[in-house]
């Protein structure tokens, strides 16, 4: 039993278990035009993992089986997968809620120039990295230039009704800029606000805070400063029932690029499938058989439980 399963233990028996999947997260594939230095996928330019399209005619018969409330498409950056759009165009035309997780920096590529429309079209609701309000920190965890063209991004999607409009949801996300945890997410979207709104006239619909994870790129950068271990014990210490009900993991099913089958993304990250018996491949898919799992549990999972939680939809108390 690991420490996450013991500390689950005083809460509740019989470790942690799935309740039902409202979400079908699907990674299309590792691949990023960026490199964050808190990249938990240890994406990049030079990753060529991919999903094709076999898999995605899967996930269309596996969504529809499942009736689940919304398909979230993540990456990577997803947009680069090229069967991208044939998906989405897909999964709205079987009437499914579809949401990308998008760094915005790569909708400023060549290639991409009318990925916005293509998306406000087809109502896809738009989760956007958006790690700070101030360049300092942007450009120190995203890399140079990533703010001004993040800026530039955000405004051509609000010039479409994105973060104002009924169905063009535009969600960012802040997540901490070293190790600590996030603040509290209610008085951050007014800072946000406020700070976009001024020196921008950006809109955004809500801001959702994540919790950095001690895994993939940001678990070697606290390593290499000594930090790691300092890291999982704060993530400890904040340890909050209250965040139990709501996690992820409890709600979704991950799926990675070649069709495995995970409790979310960080597990993916880890290489740890679904297990204790339940189906780990697409190919096996079983609702009933995934509906309630058991789901696989690490020291990571502290990242989840940790002060007012963290979860992909932000804060879970
Ligand atoms: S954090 Fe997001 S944008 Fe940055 S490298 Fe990873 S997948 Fe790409
Ligand atoms: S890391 Fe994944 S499995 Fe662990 S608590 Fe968080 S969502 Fe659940």
């Amino acid at each position: 039993m690991n420490d996450f399963e013991k500390r689950m233990a005083d809460v509740s028996s019989g470790g942690l278990h799935a309740f039902d999947i409202e979400i079908i997260q699907v990674n299309v594939g590792l691949r990023c035009n960026q490199a964050c230095v808190h990249c938990h996928l240890d994406s990049s330019p030079r990753r060529t993992e991919m999903m094709a399209w076999p898999t995605m005619e899967l996930i269309l018969e596996t969504a529809r089986s499942v009736g689940c409330r919304m398909v979230d498409l993540t990456g990577g950056s997803p947009e680069i997968n090229p069967h991208f759009r044939r998906f989405v165009e897909a999964l709205r035309k079987k009437d499914h809620a579809v949401q990308v997780r998008t760094n915005l920096t790569v909708l400023l590529e060549p290639g991409m120039e009318t990925m916005p429309e293509f998306l406000r079209d087809h109502k896809v609701q738009i989760v956007a990295s958006m790690p700070c309000y101030l360049e300092e920190n942007v450009r120190a965890q995203r890399g140079e230039g990533v703010y001004e063209k993040s800026i530039a991004a955000i405004r051509r999607l609000n010039a479409l009704g994105y973060g104002s409009d009924a169905g063009l949801a535009l969600n960012l996300v802040y997540n901490p800029g070293g190790p600590f945890l996030p603040p509290e997410q209610v008085g951050l979207e007014t800072d946000y606000r406020r700070e976009l709104g001024e020196r921008f006239g950006i809109t955004f619909s809500k801001l959702l805070t994540i919790t950095n994870m001690p895994i993939g790129r940001f678990q070697t950068a606290l390593r290499r400063q000594g930090q790691d271990q300092k890291y999982v014990q704060l993530l400890k210490e904040a340890f909050n029932p209250q965040t139990i009900s709501g996690l992820m993991c409890r709600h979704q099913l991950s799926i990675g690029w070649d069709g495995t089958l995970y409790d979310c993304d960080f597990n993916l990250a880890l290489g740890l499938s679904v297990n204790h018996g339940a189906p780990d491949h697409l190919r096996r898919f079983d609702r009933s058989g995934l509906l309630t799992r058991r789901i696989v549990t690490g020291e990571h999972c502290f990242g989840c439980t940790a002060g007012c939680g963290s979860s992909c939809g932000g804060a879970l108390a």
